[in-house]
């Protein structure tokens, strides 16, 4: 009895909150792309909103703009482009690449991010909630009962 009732009250206080799905093991540096108008100062209001959140600080490495996007093959890295032919019918979309380490059968392992590449078309460059969700993915967020994470607002 006493189990069923401390599931009912988590399961109430789990709404809206957040679910972590990975973790950078190693801070990430992040990447501007040139196909997109987001800009460093947007990406340092997406971190102080997560920051905010999370109620930690966010490490990463430096903020900076690339030149060209053609090979997004650093590692530790998160990518911001405005690709529209990857983006699609969606308004935006984050891809995570993720290792982990082998554990004996039947633990469930801490996931790490290795790259994240952030695709938000140019249309919605300027909408602050869907950065601050692509941001949350690209820090390991997955969807949630959460204002910003729910996925209905951009995904299907
Ligand atoms: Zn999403």
């Amino acid at each position: 009895m006493f189990l069923f009732l401390a599931n009912l009250f988590l399961s109430n206080s789990l709404a809206g909150e957040l679910y972590k799905k990975y973790e950078w093991e190693v801070s990430p540096s992040i990447a501007i792309c040139p196909d997109t108008s987001i800009t460093k100062k947007d990406i340092e209001s997406a971190i102080n909103y997560w920051k905010v959140e999370l109620s930690k600080n966010l490490d990463y490495k430096t903020i900076y703009y690339l030149s060209s996007c053609k090979t997004m093959n650093r590692l530790n890295t998160i990518y911001i482009t405005g690709d529209y032919k990857q983006v699609g019918s969606q308004l935006a979309y984050t891809d995570v690449l993720f290792y982990y380490y082998l554990l004996d059968e039947g633990e469930d392992p801490q996931k790490y991010l290795e790259k994240a590449i952030i695709y938000i078309d140019e249309k919605h460059a300027d909408s602050k909630i869907v950065l601050y969700h692509e941001f949350g993915h690209a820090i390991g967020l997955g969807h949630s009962d959460h204002e910003v994470m729910k996925s209905y607002h951009f995904h299907w």
